[in-house]
């Protein structure tokens, strides 16, 4: 493995193994539920929208149901949206799935999960947190699953 990959994967652990925002926000204004089946992956993401700025957000998953790649990748999702605008929290929303697709690397730290392109059944894993976050963006009370989203 080169030196890049395995920074890549010290990263993917110490943000699974002590997730950033891993809180349940009472007063979130938008919520959503995600589900990848395929994985046993759950989250449940929290956001406090002030305004047009993403003031909090947190996600939580339940005991024993949220892997490596998918609990990392929401503990970087948090990270890398939180004071940002909703408008700039879904263009990231895009590269990250555009990354994991093929496209070019997202920004920062975030391109530790282009790595997971080369294991297809765990893109799902990674994508859950940001499908949670574009359907809590669009207000949408149906829970998200990895397996009749279309552009999965
Ligand atoms: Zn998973």
């Amino acid at each position: 493995m080169s030196d890049l990959g395995e920074l890549y994967q010290q990263v993917i652990l110490d943000h699974n193994r002590n997730p950033r925002n891993f809180k349940r926000i009472e007063s979130a204004n938008r919520k959503a539920e995600g589900n990848n089946p395929l994985c046993g992956d759950r989250i449940q993401l929290y956001v406090l929208l002030e305004g047009d700025t993403i003031t909090d957000i947190g996600f939580q998953m339940p005991q024993g149901s949220g892997c490596a790649i998918s609990k990392a990748s929401a503990s970087l999702m948090t990270d890398a949206v939180k004071g940002k605008t909703a408008a700039d929290a879904e263009t990231m929303v895009q590269l990250f799935r555009d990354m994991l697709s093929g496209g070019t690397n997202a920004p920062g730290k975030l391109a530790v999960f282009s790595g997971v392109r080369a294991f297809p059944s765990r893109i799902k894993c990674a994508n859950l947190a940001w499908h949670a976050l574009h359907a809590a963006l669009q207000n949408s009370a149906e829970p998200v699953t990895t397996e009749s989203a279309r552009d999965f």
